[in-house]
């Protein structure tokens, strides 16, 4: 199988790992690619968001299947154009990936499916959100309708700020605030059928224990033990089947990776958001632990022959990644930094450094090119041994100004 992996981040660099440790794929390539997946993959400089172009170097490689990495690729239709041109695509239609690409659309498919979430409205004047506020009361929970690279979301009790981000927003979701922990759960379909993957938590903050800025997510690890037993059969029937049904039935299939961020609040699981894709950084410990060759799970999605595929297998391991940023992150990241270590980092025992925001300079040495540079992930026996295998690797890395939490599976 030749496949064509669309991205450039720790997703994409995880997504080819695994692509290329299975024997049925004979070619990987990746478009744009970074530094790190130029070492599993060839990579190709065509912009991942241009469907004409994605879609032309599926045609010129043979590609037997292109995955689609990031959203707004998605949301922006080179799912459709590469399907149209009669190459096999994992990945959502235009039409499908709205489920991330609009907050508001998102909860209008969850009211029709039936599927358990905060309660919200939708606000595009500032008086519309002064009322929304003042409606659900504090903690005030802003959300900006539209895609936002994870960062245009608001939790504050301060009523000026969550006004101040509606106003900068336009469009925006306000909903009650959902206390509990977090999870997140990866649904692969093929539009009919759901095959849920290994629940894992993520940290949006970039601070310490949840402070500061919300962030693409810092850090990650699957599997979760304090999560009640049966977690992700309960998503898949409460959420994931109910909404990929919706989706056919509104005549818009969604088959590709469904994603619940999930609230496990005192009152039951409610749903926090969809994505349209695999999650960063999740991705890398999900796929850390996945025993089933990649590319036929993905391939048979794509085909829509879910139904027929064999159980999938777990490594019975636990799978830890920390983010390492570069200066400026979540603001404006700086790049071209030089980034040392990352060798005797991957030399750690258990450990993998996935590239993010990686390239080459003219001089051909590592620089940063984005505000996450690299996820150091790293499995063990259990989530301690991964976790500290994961920070021996992180300790190994130099990049001036770089930061990265200290309290990952903590
Ligand atoms: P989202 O982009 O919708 O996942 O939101 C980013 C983060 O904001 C989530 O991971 C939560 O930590 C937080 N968040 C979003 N919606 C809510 C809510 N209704 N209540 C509490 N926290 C929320």
């Amino acid at each position: 199988m030749s496949i064509l992996v669309i991205g450039s981040g720790g997703r994409e660099h995880a997504l080819c790992q695994a692509l290329a440790a299975d024997p049925a794929v004979t070619a990987l390539a990746c478009a744009p690619g970074n530094a790190g997946i130029a070492e599993v993959a060839t990579v190709h400089p065509v912009p991942a968001t241009d469907p004409g172009a994605v879609t032309a170097l599926a045609k010129q490689l043979g590609a037997d299947l292109v995955v689609i990495g990031p959203e707004a690729p998605l949301v922006g239709g080179v799912a459709d154009a590469v399907r149209a041109a009669g190459i096999a695509c994992f990945g959502p239609s235009a039409a499908a990936a709205r489920i991330e690409g609009s907050k508001a659309f998102a909860k209008e498919v969850m009211a029709a499916a039936g599927v358990p979430t905060a309660r919200s409205r939708v606000a595009e004047t500032e008086a519309e959100a002064a009322a929304a506020l003042d409606g659900f009361g504090p903690p005030y929970v802003v959300k900006d309708d539209g895609l936002a690279a994870g960062k245009g979301v608001v939790v504050t009790v301060d009523r000026a700020e969550a006004l101040a981000h509606a106003a900068g927003c336009g469009r925006v979701v306000i909903e009650e605030y959902l206390d509990g922990p977090e999870a997140s759960l990866f649904g692969i379909s093929d539009g009919s059928t759901v095959l849920p993957l290994a629940p894992a938590q993520d940290f949006k903050r970039v601070g310490d224990g949840n402070t500061g800025p919300n962030t693409g997510g810092m850090g990650a690890y699957s599997p979760l033990p304090w999560a009640p037993n049966g977690l992700a059969g309960e998503v898949l029937d409460t959420v994931l089947a109910p909404t990929v049904a919706a989706m056919s039935r509104r005549g818009t299939p969604f088959a590709g990776l469904l994603y619940a961020g999930l609230a496990l609040t005192s009152r039951g699981l409610r749903v926090v958001e969809f994505n349209c894709r695999f999650g960063d950084p999740e991705t890398q410990v999900v796929l850390a632990r996945l025993a089933t060759p990649l590319a036929g799970v993905l391939s048979a999605a794509a085909a829509g022959d879910l139904a027929g595929l064999p159980p999938l297998r777990w490594r019975g391991e636990a799978a830890v990644t920390v983010v390492v940023a570069a200066a400026g992150y979540p603001g404006r990241p700086r790049t071209g930094d030089p980034i040392e270590g990352v060798a005797a980092a991957a030399a750690v025992p258990g450990v993998s450094v996935h590239h993010a925001g990686t390239a080459l300079d003219q001089q051909g040495r590592l620089v940063t090119a984005g505000g996450r540079v690299l996820a150091v992930t790293a499995t063990g026996a259990d989530q301690a041994q991964a976790r500290d295998r994961a920070y021996q690797g992180v300790a190994k890395i130099r990049i001036p100004g770089a930061h990265y939490r200290t309290d990952i599976a903590g």
